[in-house]
């Protein structure tokens, strides 16, 4: 099952990507956190990200694809994947479907999930003062907010074309949204959603 996560900053993708990941078997791929380890180990792609992160910005596509790419071909995806926090451009979707195009391996389920504005920037506001993350200071969570609306909300047109989209209702307690993630995914697979 190859999954991908949809949904604003502060959706609760990270959350439900790695409970659904640990439900299925198959490893939870966050760009976020694959670009926060590498700032912190100060690599040369982290030298550069930083500052395009902390300003609330996307890291370049070709960047982006490249380590996707790498990453999806590593042993442990060959079953399955699911994806938190990439594709956010359409042209990184468009790769995407090019990378698993060919072996009848294409996205099995696009989960969109759904918070409204507000309760997004309480649960940011909410992570600034718990996790000190640096891109969750206000004019930089703003940023994010505009540039999820601009690069990455045309995604949700883009994969309801391709009937592979999913909407989940994103408030409320955790096991609750995996319980509503599961039955979309029921849904899907017996072709009724
Ligand atoms: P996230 O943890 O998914 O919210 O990502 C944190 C930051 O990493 C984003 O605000 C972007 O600056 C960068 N980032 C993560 N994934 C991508 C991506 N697929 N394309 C471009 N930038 C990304």
């Amino acid at each position: 099952m190859r999954v991908v996560f949809l949904g604003p900053p502060g959706s609760g993708k990270g959350t439900q990507a790695t409970l659904l990941a640990r439900r299925l078997n198959v490893p939870a791929i966050s760009t976020g956190d694959m670009l926060r380890l590498a700032v912190s180990q100060g690599t040369p792609l982290g030298v550069k990200a930083a500052s395009v992160m902390a300003a609330g910005r996307l890291v370049p596509d070709d960047v982006m694809i490249g380590m996707i790419r790498d990453r999806i071909a590593m042993p442990d995806a060959r079953e399955g994947f699911v994806l938190d926090g990439f594709p956010r451009t359409v042209e990184q979707a468009l790769a995407l479907e090019g990378m698993l195009e060919g072996n009848g391996r294409g996205v099995s389920a696009v989960l969109n999930l759904s918070v409204p504005e507000p309760a997004v920037l309480d649960r940011l506001a909410g992570r600034s003062a718990e996790e000190g993350r640096s891109d969750d200071g206000r004019a930089t969570v703003l940023e994010r907010l505009r540039v999820y609306h601009e690069q990455t909300e045309p995604l949700i047109g883009f994969y309801r074309q391709r009937g592979l989209l999913a909407d989940v209702d994103g408030v409320g307690e955790v096991p609750e949204i995996s319980e509503r993630i599961d039955r979309a995914l029921e849904g899907r697979a017996r072709g009724v959603a």
